[in-house]
């Protein structure tokens, strides 16, 4: 026979972790990486930009299988893709969360 862990009963602070995440998964867009706000000249010379007055770009930057990538992030959907990346930190900070939860747990069922 298996040998299982006991049935676990989550206390009231961890339910509602569990529930957090549960909202987040279901109804967030998720974007994992981080913002990078990069101010360029477009190289023509009558340009604002060739006077100082750079163009500032967003671009969102990820690893993806052990390579960067980037990609540009128009002014229309910077608070949206901002919110994705929040989400996305909120929710893996929650199960970082748990996974120490568990950790705990575990070490105590051992003593
Ligand atoms: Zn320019």
């Amino acid at each position: 026979m298996k040998r299982r862990l006991p049935r676990t009963v989550f206390p009231p602070s961890e339910r509602r972790r569990r529930s957090r995440i549960a909202e987040l998964a279901h109804s967030r867009r998720l974007l994992r990486g981080t913002l990078s706000v990069r101010s360029l000249t477009c190289g023509k010379s009558n340009c604002r930009c060739a006077r100082g007055d750079l163009h500032v770009y967003l671009y969102v930057v990820q690893s993806h299988d052990g390579k960067p990538r980037q990609l540009y992030v128009p002014r229309e959907w910077e608070g949206q893709v901002r919110q994705a990346v929040e989400d996305y930190q909120e929710l893996q900070r929650l199960v970082e969360g748990l996974s120490e939860l568990e950790w705990q747990r575990l070490i105590k069922q051992k003593e």
